[in-house]
C-alpha cells in the first residue's frame, strides 16, 4: 500500500515496484479519472481536489481486487485515504505486507505537481523538469498526448494538501499501530526513492 501527500511520487514508485514484483498496481485516481470522463459530478469533485465519497470509491476498489490478476498480490495506490476506507479494507479482511509512507516536503510537492504531465492514453507520468519526455508533449512509451491534470492547478494543489493533512495523515497512526508502516524519504530523485522503497520491503 502506498500512502503519501499528492506529489510524493506514489504512482510512479508503485509502477516501478509493480514491474519489479510482477504484480498489478491499482490506482483509484486513474480509475476515477477514467470514470470522470462520463460523470460530470465526479469530475467537478476531483478537479477541485476534494475526495470522492468513501462508499463510491470503496465499491470500485473491492470490485477491482476481485479480478484474477490480484490473486498473487497487488499494490494499492491512492486508497485508503480516510480512516473509513482503511476500516473498509479491514472489514473485508484485505491485509497488507507493507505500507509505504512516502514523506515529502511541501516545497517539493508544489515544484513537482506544477510540472507534472500525464499521458492521455497510458497514464504514464512525466515531469517537464526532472523527467521530461524525449519529444515535447508526447509519451515515450506509447506516443500518446501528454496533459496537465485539472487538479494539478495551484488552487487545487493547495486544497489537496489540506485534505491530506486533515484526512489522510491520520492513517499513518492506524498503520503504525499495526506495525507494518515503512517511512520513506520521498524528497530525493525517483531512482533513489525507488531504491529505498524496494529496500524497505525486502
Ligand atoms: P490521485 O491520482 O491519487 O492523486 O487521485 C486524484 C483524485 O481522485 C483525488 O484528489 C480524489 O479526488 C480522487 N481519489 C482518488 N483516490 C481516492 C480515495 N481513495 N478516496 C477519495 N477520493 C479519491
Amino acid at each position: 500500500m502506498m500512502i503519501g501527500a499528492p506529489g510524493a511520487g506514489k504512482g510512479t514508485i508503485a509502477e516501478l515496484l509493480a514491474k519489479e514484483l510482477q504484480i498489478p498496481t491499482i490506482s483509484t485516481g486513474d480509475i476515477l479519472r477514467e470514470e470522470a470522463q462520463t460523470n460530470q459530478e465526479l469530475k467537478e469533485i476531483m478537479d477541485q481536489g476534494k475526495l470522492v465519497p468513501d462508499e463510491f470509491v470503496s465499491e470500485i476498489v473491492i470490485k477491482r481486487l476481485q479480478r484474477d490478476d490480484c490473486k498473487s498480490g497487488f499494490i494499492l495506490d491512492g486508497f485508503p485515504r480516510t480512516t473509513t476506507q482503511a476500516e473498509f479494507l479491514d472489514k473485508h479482511n484485505i491485509q497488507f505486507d507493507h505500507v509505504l509512507d512516502l514523506e515529502v516536503s511541501e516545497k517539493e510537492v508544489i515544484k513537482r505537481l506544477g510540472s507534472r504531465r500525464i499521458c492521455k492514453s497510458c497514464n504514464s507520468v512525466f515531469n517537464i523538469v526532472t523527467n521530461p519526455p524525449k519529444q515535447e508533449n508526447i509519451c515515450d512509451k506509447c506516443n500518446g498526448e501528454l496533459y496537465t491534470r485539472d487538479d494539478d492547478k495551484p488552487e487545487s494543489i493547495k486544497h489537496r494538501l489540506e485534505v491530506y493533512q486533515e484526512k489522510t495523515k491520520t492513517l499513518l497512526d492506524f498503520y503504525k499501530q499495526k506495525g507494518n508502516l515503512k517511512e520513506i524519504n520521498a524528497d530525493p530523485a525517483i531512482e533513489e526513492v525507488f531504491k529505498s522503497s524496494l529496500g524497505s520491503i525486502q
